[in-house]
């Protein structure tokens, strides 16, 4: 496809953030406990700028960010698609703090800033965060788990295609060689162009998916570098493979509530 067609495509079908709503007393920690992410969240400039890293998604959003004794406990996190009336009851926010979900629109949550990523909640981050809501337990369809197994066999087709593995089952990398997941992280880190590609800092396949949807949500596309020159023309191909995935995985989620 064409750039031109592409960008007027994409305008047709670009759908920035609907909502973003701070629900709670942000002066103070409760479920987000550090002031540098409470101050993020509530600040105007860093609000613009967030709504306009992600003005290129293909899908809305609704997001929300609760910091309040309510999200202040391990039942109401983590816990990836849930129903309105789980909203209700057991974070208990009320219809005019959360009115009912658009059918349009992936809605999340945020109920506070924890797990691996005690980083700040830029736009980068939310989206990275968003893939962990998306793979969480309590996912009612099979669409989303679906891509990322597949984009996950991707890592390992690529690596395949470039470095010879031996009987034994270890690649031969540029380094020496290297066995099974561990290769399969260190190729999803030469694959990858994003910073935490560039900086080595992927600690699983499953976090380069969350950074490759960062990607695709912010960016509108995916870009892979060729392990090897001769794979170029396959890295192009996978790369237009993955953002199909991502996108079915995204659009199976719209209408669903998601709460991290
Ligand atoms: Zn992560």
């Amino acid at each position: 496809m064409d750039a031109k067609r592409r960008s007027y495509l994409q305008a047709l079908t670009e759908a920035p953030i609907g909502t973003f709503s701070t629900i709670g007393d942000w002066t103070k920690p409760s479920s987000f406990e550090r002031p540098v992410d409470r101050k993020l969240l509530t600040s105007p400039a860093a609000i613009e700028k967030i709504r306009t890293q992600w003005n290129k998604t293909p899908i809305r959003f609704d997001l929300f960010f609760v910091n309040d004794p309510r999200a202040d406990k391990a039942a109401v996190q983590g816990k990836g698609a849930v129903t309105l009336d789980f909203v209700r009851k057991y974070l208990q926010l009320t219809p005019q703090e959360f009115s009912d979900p658009s059918p349009d629109a992936i809605t999340a949550i945020f109920t506070g800033n924890f797990g691996n990523d005690l980083v700040p909640p830029t736009g980068w981050m939310i989206a990275h965060r968003l893939g962990h809501a998306l793979s969480a337990t309590g996912n009612i369809n099979g669409v989303w788990e679906t891509a990322t197994y597949k984009i996950d066999s991707i890592v390992t087709t690529l690596l395949k295609k470039s470095y010879r593995m031996r009987p034994d089952g270890s690649y031969v990398l540029p380094q020496g060689p290297v066995f099974g997941r561990v290769a399969e992280i260190w190729a999803a880190g030469q694959l990858g162009t994003m910073k935490s590609a560039r900086d080595q800092r992927l600690s699983s396949v499953y976090e380069f998916v969350y950074e490759l949807l960062a990607q695709y949500l912010l960016t509108g596309r995916v870009t892979l570098k060729p392990l090897t020159p001769v794979a170029a023309e396959d890295t192009v191909k996978y790369a237009g493979k993955i953002e199909g995935l991502l996108k079915s995985g995204l659009q199976s989620s719209v209408g669903k509530i998601f709460l991290l």
